[in-house]
């Protein structure tokens, strides 16, 4: 494994990593994404097997841009002005596959409808640009625990089953993707609340549907993004033998998602704390109450998913 500054003969090395079918690293504005050729059966079935995902959870495409999406996808007037508004940016867009799209059936889960984004990192975008086709890329981590937000936790979480990691800097939103799918009758539906708040698609869209009504959210497990320890969520008083993450004027211990209880700053900490706390060793940790308004929707979303445990 191999990591390396996301620049130049690195980004030339990555493409062509990946032009043989290999796994890349790459750093996106939401969390680290594990790129692999969405063309190629074989890389996407490789992508797979290292993250240990079920195949009916499909990947998103990544692509340079509008243009390049809809090679791929059939937008309703709707999907293009949510593209406009938001692209190059973390908002994935679910819309029917197109005839020609080049993407592979495995990456779609043979579904009918596919996933594209447009992402801003300079370096994914780089890296998108030189390969030249659209890139599978879910986060760099094994399927169910906390994405990755640094070079860092990607080395640490796939070692040797990773070709090449660039490294381009801590995640800036650390929070995945708003994923919105819009029907062909342009209907709208939040199938993941992320790192766009729901108000902003709504200002655009109107009222957004939840899945189930029609539209299916595949792959969103209830347990997902999970650290090894327990988590008790909406804690003002910890237990004696808890770690507590606080929140704004919750605070016990010296670790808080944001002092100033702002949720830009929560997003962007969140899988990072998880992880030291996690890292402790402790077995049970505790998490302030964050409040459910604009970024708290998805924060409060991977926390629920967290803290799931089977019965
Ligand atoms: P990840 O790559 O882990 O951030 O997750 C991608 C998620 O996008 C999947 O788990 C699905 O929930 C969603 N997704 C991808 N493709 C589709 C699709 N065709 N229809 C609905 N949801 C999709
Ligand atoms: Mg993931």
């Amino acid at each position: 494994m191999r990591i390396a500054l996301a620049e130049g003969a690195a980004i030339a090395d990555a493409a062509t990593i990946l032009q043989r079918g290999g796994l890349v690293a790459m750093p996106t504005e939401t969390v680290y994404g594990l790129a692999a050729d969405a063309t190629n059966p074989r890389a996407v079935a490789h992508l797979f097997a290292v993250k240990g995902r079920p195949h009916f959870n499909p990947l998103i495409a990544h692509v340079p841009d509008l243009g390049a999406a809809r090679r791929e996808a059939a937008f309703h007037p709707r999907a293009e002005e949510l593209a406009r508004a938001f692209w190059p940016g973390p908002l994935t867009l679910v819309a029917p596959r197109a005839a020609d799209g080049r993407v592979c059936d495995l990456a779609c889960a043979g579904l009918a409808t596919i996933a594209v984004r447009a992402p801003a990192h300079p370096a994914a975008q780089a890296l998108i640009a030189a390969f030249g086709a659209p890139l599978a890329a879910p986060s760099a981590n094994r399927s169910g625990r906390v994405s990755p937000t640094t070079a860092q936790h990607v080395a640490a979480d796939l070692g040797d089953d990773v070709d090449l990691i660039l490294d381009g800097g801590p995640s800036r939103l650390g929070l995945e993707s708003t994923i919105v799918a819009i029907a062909p009758d342009g209907r709208g539906t939040l199938l993941r609340p992320g790192a766009i708040a729901r108000s902003d698609i709504e200002a655009i869209t109107g009222p957004l549907a939840a899945p189930g009504d029609g539209v299916d959210a595949p792959g969103m497990l209830s347990a997902h993004y999970a650290p090894r320890a327990r988590l008790r969520l909406n804690v003002e008083a910890p237990h004696p033998d808890e770690l507590y993450l606080g929140f704004g004027v919750h605070a016990h211990g010296e670790r808080t998602l944001s002092a100033r209880g702002d949720l830009e700053e929560a997003a962007a900490n969140l899988y990072a704390m998880l992880r030291a706390l996690d890292a402790t060793g402790a077995e049970a940790i505790a998490v302030a109450p964050i409040p459910h308004t604009g970024l708290g929707e998805a924060i409060n979303d991977r926390l629920q998913r967290a803290a799931f445990r089977p019965a």
